[in-house]
């Protein structure tokens, strides 16, 4: 605890709700009975901390929370800095009259993003190709216990959307286009918080998550180009009560039932065809918030608001904030505008607009989780994990979950993996680059190109593999007399909005980019690795032009998980999280889409597999493995039509559930059997299956 000592106002020692043998719902119910309503609505307010000019507006106003927008750092940017300024600002809420801790919230949205020197994991659409729920759970983990360790017991993650176009700027957030893929992923609420009980909470290495945005985030329209606005982000979707429900609502389903603590309303509005309300912002919509949420799905915890978001509300402010907490809202991310939102909705309470009942649910809501978390026993910063911050077993967790993540998308001749005797010639704006292999949400809001923190680059982790490497990031080292190329292109680093698609431009690569790209593959045989938040187009003549091409998505900072499956310490099996789309005009392309021509298909992923994954696979690793083991005893046609059948069971996911179940046991024999090396046997089991099925 910080040297100074808090003014306690009121002694509250010996009240019930500080008796922690109480249950928790005894404790919430004796200390809303003594709250008054300024305090009630002080706990339902969350400030910014860069606009906590004044500490102490936090014992006079009661607030509840304080937040760290994305990139919100101290200085320095250390550990030790961030636990600190997190005990300073819950010595000041010690300081009020029932000394009701604060629950300071962060974007970890891949590891503890904003602190230098963390562990920085890939982004939800590279989770999401690993298709390894043990990888989401393990990611969830390690941000969990470098968050806590610096005193932060609350995470605004996981993203649960389903995004369905990639011309959004948040479509890396997503773990993939298909529901059943993000709820599969959602172990991560486990990394996080622990068991689903919350028994976990109260330990220094879990943090409280929140499932966001509420609802339909993933499914908004482009939007016209006519005004030079997208309103892709923060934009509408428009769909059916039954789409809703099937893609964009089951996840949040699956998520009540891990507990997720929090959950974080969208931009976003929905316009739900036929209930004839047209576009309604998600911060309004009590039909899904209370109903949906809170009411049929039976969600526990509270509802925080997104940034400002219930701003957007048409009408006054009075009006955003009473619809906002009438719809369903706990928690208002009312970042500079805090003390505005506190007397506003004390005013409107007193007028009877928004209920006593109503008021004493959001709080209770609050205090459940500030209790389930410990913090009012523990209220200050337990650093004593400290040590594990981007330490190596950490590192070896992200270096896993990367290699998992690589999704080979194509391999001529049998390109990769690299042999060590090879002379590589190495180049692409993204091979040196940890903070484009980083992306968004990385020690800044928006990320940014350089070295922005500790890590691995692509470049880096090769050179440790091989010593034969020439590296000419705009490839203009002379190129003769090379075995192969090594061509890392992409993204540079942008969050929220429609990242770089907003001027006018497309998903193609850079021409500098493409330039790179030509140069080397039409010098030498080349695998081209994209590193980029969602697929890039690459048109006829150039794909024909590249051996081997590899989608390696954001991995973060521990760029060896790429060189392992790029020299063969690893397989590459990583499956396509989302559909890679031929050319702009496909947008959006989803798989179960009436004319579905993609350049690559959902679920698509090559492997340079010796062996089983790890756990067994899946039924469609072992697919993908069968497929693979037929190409390679020779039987190109069962190959073929196992990996047709395998592309029908992804598109169609009723019946691709059922022929899962009903082969899977096949499937753990074919595994047996291909790791024995007897392949034939291995397809013939498979298709077999497939018969009966
Ligand atoms: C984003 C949220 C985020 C919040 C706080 C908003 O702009 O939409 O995802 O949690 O900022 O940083």
């Amino acid at each position: 605890a910080p040297a100074e000592t808090p003014q306690v106002v009121l002694d509250a020692h010996g009240l019930p709700y500080l008796d922690k043998t109480l249950p928790v719902r005894k404790r919430v119910a004796d200390l809303v009975s003594r709250m008054s309503l300024e305090e009630k609505a002080g706990q339902m307010t969350q400030a910014e901390r860069g606009a906590l000019s004044n500490a102490g507006d936090i014992a006079a106003y009661d607030l509840g929370s304080v937040l760290s927008g994305g990139g919100s750092t101290p200085t320095p940017n250390t550990p030790a800095a961030w636990a600190s300024m997190v005990d300073g600002f819950q010595l000041r809420a010690q300081a009020t009259r029932f000394q009701i801790p604060l629950i300071y919230g962060v974007d970890a949205v891949h590891g503890h993003n904003n602190l230098v020197g963390a562990t920085i994991l890939p982004h939800n659409v590279g989770i999401g190709a690993s298709r390894d729920p043990q990888i989401a759970y393990q990611a969830g983990a390690v941000t969990a216990a470098e968050t806590r360790a610096t005193g932060i017991p609350w995470d605004f993650a996981p993203c649960l959307c389903v995004s369905r176009d990639d011309r959004w700027g948040r479509a890396y957030e997503s773990f993939g286009e298909d529901p059943a893929l993000v709820e599969s992923m959602e172990t991560v609420i486990q990394g996080l918080q622990g068991a689903p009980d919350g028994r976990d909470l109260k330990n220094n290495n879990r943090v409280l998550a929140t499932a966001k945005h509420f609802v339909g985030d993933g499914g908004t329209d482009y939007g016209s180009s006519t005004t030079g606005t997208y309103t892709i982000d923060q934009g509408v979707t428009r769909t059916t009560r039954q789409q809703l429900d099937a893609v964009h609502l089951s996840p949040y389903r699956a998520a009540v039932k891990r507990g997720v603590g929090t959950v974080m309303p969208s931009y976003s509005s929905l316009d739900l065809i036929g209930d004839g309300k047209g576009p309604v912002k998600m911060h309004a919509r009590g039909d899904m918030i209370n109903g949906e949420l809170k009411g049929r799905m039976g969600f526990q915890g509270f509802v925080i608001s997104d940034w400002n978001g219930i701003d957007q509300i048409p009408g006054d402010y009075a009006s955003d904030v009473r619809t906002s907490v009438n719809a369903g809202v706990d928690m208002v991310m009312a970042p500079y505008a805090y003390k505005d939102f506190r007397s506003a909705l004390v005013a409107e309470s007193r007028a009877g607009r928004v209920s006593e009942q109503r008021i004493d649910d959001a709080v209770s809501r609050i205090l459940t989780q500030k209790f389930r978390l410990g913090l009012f026993e523990k209220p200050y910063a337990d650093t004593s994990g400290a040590s594990k911050i981007g330490s190596p077993e950490h590192r070896a967790v992200a270096r896993k979950a990367v290699a998992a993540s690589q999704v080979l998308l194509k391999n001529t001749g049998g390109l990769l993996p690299l042999k060590k005797s090879q002379k590589l010639y190495v180049a692409g704006s993204n091979a040196d680059d940890i903070g484009n292999q980083s992306g968004g949400w990385t020690i800044t809001w928006q990320g940014s190109s350089g070295d922005i923190t500790p890590g691995t680059t692509v470049l880096e982790a090769m050179r440790k593999n091989s010593s034969r490497i020439t590296w000419s990031k705009d490839a203009s080292a002379p190129l003769g007399g090379y075995d192969a190329g090594v061509v890392v292109v992409g993204e540079t680093p942008y969050a929220e909005g429609v990242g770089d698609v907003g001027n006018g431009n497309d998903l193609r690569l850079t021409e500098a980019d493409q330039a790179t790209v030509d140069k080397v593959c039409g010098a030498m045989k080349c695998a081209v690795l994209i590193v980029s938040g969602r697929p890039q187009l690459i048109d006829d003549p150039q794909l024909a032009g590249i051996d081997s091409l590899v989608a390696s998505w954001l991995p973060g900072t521990e760029g060896d998980g790429v060189a392992d499956v790029l020299f063969g310490k690893r397989p590459f099996t990583g499956q396509l999280p989302v559909t890679w789309p031929k050319s702009e005009a496909q947008l959006p392309i989803n798989v179960g889409d009436a004319s579905y021509d993609p350049r690559f298909p959902f679920g698509w992923g090559l492997t340079t597999l010796g062996r089983a994954p790890a756990g067994g696979g899946t039924a469609l690793k072992a697919l993908a493995l069968a497929a693979r083991a037929a190409e390679r005893a020779g039987a190109q046609s069962a190959g073929r039509a196992i990996v047709t059948r395998a592309r029908l069971i992804v598109q169609d996911r009723a019946v691709g559930a059922g022929i899962t179940e009903a082969v899977s046991k096949p499937f753990a024999e074919a595994d047996r059997l291909l790791l024995t090396g007897r392949y034939g046997a291995a397809v013939d089991r498979l298709s077999a299956a497939y018969r009966a099925a």
